[in-house]
């Protein structure tokens, strides 16, 4: 990766050289176009981005973007991205990642990622089902669809991504749609510039083991949802949504954690300390 602080870039030079193996028509292709069109609008010299996935399908979008980018482990790509901003809070951290990865093994980290509010950008490609592993049921799944792992539907109502980020302190909250890739660009910019953890969730279909979804692509209703910082409607919208409309549902200038390392304790006694 080369030094491009101060150059013009265009969506293009925030793609690496390695090729996406996502199926054809798998919505995260979309999600790939908007982060590296929001990356370009922002123009954010590259060293100066950090891309942290978990695992599965869509949290192959580390390889495919031209950035420091770290494919960690299941369900902790928010620990290791809050690991990342506190020792280098000049760095924009993004943390990206599917609905089982975030909501079900990483579920925790979520909760306590939101109510420390430090400065990351989530993007979470929600398809309502595990892909990579061929087609689990995930949190987000509906209760009743019927798979060849849970034959009568899994009987357990959704998790409400939404809905739990405003319980839990996020300060930005958004959903947008693999669908609206021009509308998802906004949306990840807003969520970029915004200083505070930022949720974006998207709904982007699973076309291999979810084929209903492509309907999404024409479903989904546009940003129309204008930022409110009343945590009462924000809740009344996420809890009103029928999960198609997209949109900033919340934002409001929450106080944002931020370890410091002063003389006393700086990054090389951190070091020292967890042998690093
Ligand atoms: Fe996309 Fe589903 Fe294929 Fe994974 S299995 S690449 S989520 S379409
Ligand atoms: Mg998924």
């Amino acid at each position: 990766m080369i030094d491009t602080a101060g150059e013009k870039l265009s969506p293009e030079d925030y793609l690496s050289d390695v090729r996406p193996v996502w199926c054809p028509g798998c919505g995260h292709y979309f999600v790939l176009r908007a982060l590296t069109q929001a990356l370009a609008w922002l123009r954010i010299p590259k060293e100066q981005i950090g891309l942290v996935t978990g695992i599965g399908c869509s949290s192959r979008i580390s390889a495919y973007v031209d950035a420091y980018g770290f494919h960690g482990v299941h369900g902790r790509a928010l620990a290791l991205g809050a690991g990342l901003k506190a020792v280098r809070p000049d760095m924009n951290v993004i943390v990206a990642g599917g609905d089982g990865d975030g909501y079900s093994i990483g579920g925790n980290h979520f909760l306590h990622a939101c109510r420390r509010n430090m400065d990351l950008t989530y993007i979470v490609m929600d398809n309502e089902v595990y892909g990579m592993t061929k087609g689990q049921p995930s949190p987000t799944t509906e209760p009743d669809w019927q798979s060849k792992l849970a034959p009568e539907g899994t009987g357990i109502r959704r998790f409400n991504p939404l809905g739990i980020a405003l319980a839990s302190g996020a300060s930005f909250i958004a959903r947008g749609s693999a669908g609206d890739q021009k509308g998802l660009s906004r949306l990840i910019v807003e969520a970029i510039e915004h200083k505070g953890f930022s949720l974006v969730e998207i709904k982007t279909p699973c076309v291999t083991f979810r084929p209903e979804e492509k309907a999404w692509y024409k479903s989904m209703r546009k940003i129309a949802i204008e930022p409110t910082d009343d945590m009462i409607l924000a809740a009344q919208r996420i809890h009103g949504s029928d999960g198609f409309d997209t949109g900033i549902f919340y934002q409001a200038d929450l106080p944002v954690f931020q370890p410091h390392f002063t003389e006393e304790k700086s990054i090389e006694d951190f070091e020292k300390e967890f042998e690093v």
